[in-house]
Formats: C-alpha cells, structure tokens, sequence
C-alpha cells in the first residue's frame, strides 16, 4: 500500500504528529493499539520500520507519533517526507490492542509509547463507561507531554478517565506528579490484581515496569506491552 502524507504538525522538540491517507483505499480497518510498518529505500538498503497508530479508526486516514531518532537510519527519512509525498506501507499488524472483555485498565507510556494508547482511548472510552481507565505518562520536561490537550479534554469529558502525567525534570513551578512512571504504576495499582496494566515505550522502562508488577504478584497474563526497541 502507499500512504499520502497529509499533514504533520510539531508535539514537542523533535516530535511530530503525521497524518496519512490511503487513496484508493474507501476504509481502513484496524483494531486500535496496532502499528503499520512503513517502508523505504534509504542509501541503496531497504529499510522498514514499525509505527503504532496514533489516531482511532476514520474513513482511510491513520495517524503516526513520530520521534526523530538522532542518527537513526528511518526515521530521519520521515521527517524529511513533505505533504503530497507517498510512502509504502504494511499492515495493520500486532495484537498490543484491549483485552476482551475489557476490565479496568492501567496504561503507562513514556515518550512517543502514548502513540497506541491515543487511538485505544478515543474509541474505547465513549463505549465504555463501566470502566475505569489511568494513563500514567511519563517524559522528561513539562512541554514533551504529547497530546496533552487531549488527555485533559478526555479526563473532562470521562469521569472514568484520569490522566497522570509525571515529570523526571520539571521545572520549580510544576505541580504534578514527579519522577519514573514505575513508583506512578504501583500507586494506581493499589492492592488491586484484577485489572489490565497495558505498557508501551523503550524497552528498559516496559522492562521495569513488568519486573515490579511480577514482584507484586500481578498475573502475567495481565501485563500487556509494547516494546519500541
Ligand atoms: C511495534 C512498534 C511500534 C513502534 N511505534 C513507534 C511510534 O509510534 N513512534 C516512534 O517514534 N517509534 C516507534 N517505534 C520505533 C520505530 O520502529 C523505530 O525503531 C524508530 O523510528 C527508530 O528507527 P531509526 O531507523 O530512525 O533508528 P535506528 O537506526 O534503528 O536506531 C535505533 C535507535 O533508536 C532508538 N529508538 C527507537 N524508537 C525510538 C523512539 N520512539 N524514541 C526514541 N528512541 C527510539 C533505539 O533505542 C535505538 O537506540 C516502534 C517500534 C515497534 C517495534
């Protein structure tokens, strides 16, 4: 398949959001929480890369959250693509989507790992009020909160919403939650065992994350993730 890009616009120093379409292509089915993996020709090798999606199921669009990797091989070559350009693309793949039935949920991203959990929320969270949803997200400094704005218009909008942004360099006058997404995790998780713990980004944080809920007695089967790298 070729996806058009159709816009980008900038999340955070060296994070942009991009928005594609399939021509040809009336309707493009995907279960939210899966990726596509795009394709290229870069220096004579062909080079594929993996991207969740980052925007929930719409007509023939798709939405990516793209970090440019310095001295990274493809992703510069994404950033480089200007509206109008196409680029060859797979999938959708992978199974990091809602478990059925659905419980209520813990899902914690660092970085550009909130991709997935973008297009999970949008189209779970209107049909599902019985359940309560946290979002631990997790970045460096106040400004690299991607999607901020919508995380606060959905946390208005859902009372079974609450979103939990945490900072490991906040500036003096940031009044939230401090410090690793790990200490966030096993707060919200309480004395509970009975709920979904969903984790994306790198792999050292995902790795951590699963290690601490594994000490505490959380069920494997309940620890979903996604691991970029
Ligand atoms: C299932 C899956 C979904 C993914 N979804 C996304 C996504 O939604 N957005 C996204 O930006 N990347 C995503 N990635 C990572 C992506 O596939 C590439 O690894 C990334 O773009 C770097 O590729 P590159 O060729 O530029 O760098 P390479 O030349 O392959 O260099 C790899 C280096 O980049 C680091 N790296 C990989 N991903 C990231 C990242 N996101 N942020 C910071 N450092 C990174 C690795 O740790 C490694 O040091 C996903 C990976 C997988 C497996």
């Amino acid at each position: 398949m070729q996806a058009r890009l159709l816009e980008t616009r900038e999340l955070a120093p060296g994070v942009r959001h991009f928005e594609f379409d399939l021509p040809g292509i009336d309707r493009f089915g995907f279960v939210p929480g899966q990726f596509m993996s795009m394709t290229a020709g870069i220096h004579g090798d062909e080079i594929t890369r993996a991207y969740s999606i980052a925007s929930p199921p719409e007509g023939n669009r798709f939405a990516l959250c793209l970090n440019e990797v310095e001295g990274g091989r493809f992703s510069p070559h994404l950033f480089s693509l200007v509206p109008g350009d196409q680029v060859t693309c797979q999938g959708p793949y992978g199974a990091f989507i809602f478990r059925r039935p659905i419980s209520d949920s813990i899902l914690v991203a660092t970085g550009t790992g909130i991709a997935p959990f973008r297009s999970m929320l949008f189209d779970r969270l209107p049909q599902e009020p019985e359940r309560r949803f946290t979002l631990i997200f997790g970045v460096r400094y106040e400004h690299a909160l991607l999607y901020r704005e919508d995380w606060e218009a959905l946390a208005r909008q859902y009372p079974n919403f609450d979103f939990r942004p945490t900072l490991t360099r906040p500036a003096p006058n940031w009044a939230g939650a401090q410090g690793r997404v790990q200490g966030h995790v096993l707060e919200a998780l309480g004395d509970r065992r009975d709920m979904d713990i969903y984790i994306c980004g790198l792999k050292e944080m995902v790795n951590d994350v699963r290690a601490l809920l594994k000490e505490k007695g959380v069920d494997r089967k309940r620890i979903i993730y996604e691991r970029y790298d």
